[in-house]
């Protein structure tokens, strides 16, 4: 059967796209196959974005912040977020909602296989599994397939393990997120805990690190451990859920287009949209899906070509990578840098490329000139 979308891997953006499609009139009519080697399950992942008022997910929102603490070793903010959000969704949540909505539809189908490749063929697009082959006008891809080629040299590892916990006493306060907390040893590189109380009596602490290489098991839980007792000073408490994850933070060229194969959209990591410098994905996700949709719509060709400002976004993001990477400065020192000398609200609008070209020159004329030139320059000319 030839089906009008096949959506390649149910994560974060094949399931937002799947969500965008059912909720318009036209396109929930669609003949959608839904391919992933996993069920989706499981609560694998916890997601933090901002945001401006209500979005599409709003209904499974864990938990919100107004307040965003920063702490580094000399100066400890907190900031009012005014008109932002910072939002938690859990996976198993966003899994659920997603699935249960697309339970009502007869024309979506679901299947659990292994895609081995995908393809163009004879003007459709063709994904191959272990058993089967099937085909479809445009396939929305977020599998791993395209993914170009990462080493040392042009990428490092955002990971961290996160433990949910929860104490005997009421110690967190519910409405304030902490951001980054630079406190810490920064032996293997840029090294930071994440405080995200969800309530009096329980938060998710996660420790993580912008680094080549990840750590053995057992470091993350000492710091974990460290840190809940010497920083927090809470002795008495459970863990409920611990979650563990390596992100790509890449100056290799991810890709929305694949060339030549324009029946196949890359869509998430594989499509770009994790930030190169951040390693936050959710919101661009929803951006992303959100254009798509608007061209499905306009019977277009669903891929959103990037634009001035996208491209803007993705050299400062690669030059603050470069940075890094080639140890002209440390991520603690460009981070405590920004949050010690700018509004909060400036800040989320660089990082969620969504500021004005004034709002840019004021992030990037805090921090030092030479370092940012020299590597800015670089990765113009890559
Ligand atoms: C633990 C964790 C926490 C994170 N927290 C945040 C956060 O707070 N905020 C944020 O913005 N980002 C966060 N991220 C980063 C990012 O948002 C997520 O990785 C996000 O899930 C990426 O979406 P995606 O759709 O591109 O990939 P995924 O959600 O990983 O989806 C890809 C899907 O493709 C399937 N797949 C892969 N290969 C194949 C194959 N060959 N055949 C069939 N199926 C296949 C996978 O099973 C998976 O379901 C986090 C990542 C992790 C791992």
């Amino acid at each position: 059967m030839k089906y009008d979308y096949i959506i390649a891997g149910s994560g974060c953006a094949g399931l937002s796209l799947l969500y965008r499609i059912l909720k318009d009139p036209v396109l929930c009519k669609k003949h959608i196959l839904v391919i992933d080697k996993e069920q989706k399950n499981t609560n694998d992942r916890t997601w933090c974005f901002w945001e401006k008022g209500n979005g599409l997910f709003e209904s499974i929102v864990t938990h919100q912040w107004k307040t965003l603490e920063f702490l580094s070793d000399d100066f400890q903010r907190k900031f009012d977020m005014k008109a932002y959000r910072y939002k938690m969704i859990q996976g198993i949540d966003f899994y659920n909602f997603v699935l249960d909505f697309a339970k009502q539809f007869e024309n979506v189908s679901f299947t659990s296989e292994n895609i081995t490749a995908i393809t163009t063929v004879n003007d459709l697009a063709e994904v191959s599994t272990e058993n089967t082959t099937y085909t479809a006008t445009y396939v929305f891809n977020s599998t791993s397939l395209f993914y170009p080629k990462m080493d040392t040299e042009n990428s490092l590892l955002q990971h961290f393990e996160g433990w949910v916990i929860k104490t005997k006493k009421p110690v967190f306060d519910k409405n304030v997120g902490r951001l980054m907390d630079f406190r810490l040893s920064q032996e293997h590189g840029a090294t930071f805990m994440y405080v995200l109380p969800t309530s009096e009596t329980e938060a998710l602490v996660e420790y993580t690190l912008f680094t080549e290489k990840v750590l053995e098991k057992e470091q993350y839980k000492t710091a974990l451990k460290n840190y809940i007792q010497d920083y927090l000073e809470i002795e008495d408490y459970e863990v409920l859920h611990t979650e563990f994850g390596i992100i790509p933070m890449s100056l290799a060229k991810f890709s929305r287009n694949i060339p030549n194969e324009k029946h196949i959209i890359n869509l998430g990591t594989a499509g770009g949209f994790t930030k190169a410098s951040s390693g936050y994905t959710f919101q661009f996700v929803q951006k992303h899906t959100e254009q798509i949709i608007d061209l499905l719509k306009n019977g277009k060709h669903p891929n959103p070509q990037l634009n001035f400002r996208d491209k803007m976004y993705q050299w400062y993001d690669r030059t603050l990578l470069e940075v890094i990477l080639s140890k002209k400065m440390d991520g603690k020192e460009i981070f405590a840098t920004i949050f010690k000398n700018r509004e909060i609200e400036t800040i989320l609008a660089f990082l969620g490329n969504e500021s004005s070209v004034w709002e840019d020159m004021k992030v990037m004329s805090c921090l030092p000139i030479k370092p940012f030139l020299v590597a800015g320059m670089k990765q113009l000319r890559s």
